[in-house]
């Protein structure tokens, strides 16, 4: 029978040299192993713990965005409040402007065509009893009795009678209609307008072709009110 013989000269399945090696070799391989393994950990340990780090930096970052976010929540709500109280004062000196430009309409209805027949020097404030002492108000009730009043009067002088000094009273509520008609016919206008009020015609030199015109479309444009209303200063 044939004996395997190893490189020692032994028999091959007993020799203690060969035994000996075979161990030093797997002892060789399981420390590789074992130092393989370690290495495996150690990353494995790395990962999770930057995993753990990751979850942390994550759970911060989200607490701090949470802060954030209350932050902005507060600070628009002050902002809010603020801009609550702003309009709330705006609302107020509105109110107010729209009562004082109020007071200043019934203190001088018209105000504004007033001083544009002030300055364009056909009409001048003046003081009077009324007609027969009594004021009236725009719609042509009795308001007051033995009034002197303030009103804004055409001047009219030596227009209806020679030497005279004349005026006829714009009463409020008509004064921008004046206007208009003294912005399209000038003083013809505004002597038709007195004349029809009147019920009679100025001096003869001054019923021009535009006073006949004025007067022809006056006169079919008034209504009674046109005619009665008097002054309520
Ligand atoms: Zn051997």
């Amino acid at each position: 029978m044939y004996k395997m013989t190893c490189g020692h000269g032994e028999n091959a399945e007993s020799c203690q040299f060969c035994l000996s090696e075979q161990i030093t070799n797997q002892k060789l391989e399981i420390q590789q192993l074992k130092t393989k393994l370690e290495l495996e950990e150690q990353r494995r340990s790395d990962t999770l713990k930057g995993l753990d780090d990751l979850q942390k930096l994550a759970e911060n970052t989200v607490l701090d965005y949470k802060k954030e976010i209350a932050q902005l929540k507060e600070e628009s709500a002050q902002l809010r409040k603020n801009l609550d109280s702003e309009i709330d004062f705006v609302d107020h000196i509105l109110g107010k402007m729209d009562y004082l430009e109020k007071r200043v309409e019934s203190c001088s209805p018209e105000a504004e065509y007033k001083q544009k027949l002030l300055e364009a020097e056909v009409a001048f404030w003046g003081s009077d009893w009324g007609e027969d002492g009594r004021a009236w108000d725009a719609q042509g009730n009795i308001i007051k009795e033995n009034y002197l009043g303030i009103h804004l009067c055409l001047l009219l002088n030596d227009t209806f009678y020679y030497a005279s000094a004349d005026a006829e009273t714009v009463p409020n509520g008509m004064v921008k209609r004046v206007w208009e008609i003294y912005e399209k016919w000038g003083f013809d206008g505004l002597l038709a307008w007195a004349a029809l009020r009147r019920k009679e015609q100025p001096l003869k030199p001054l019923i021009t072709d535009k006073y006949k015109e004025a007067y022809a479309s006056l006169e079919k444009e008034m209504t009674s009110s046109d005619y009665n209303i008097r002054d309520a200063l």
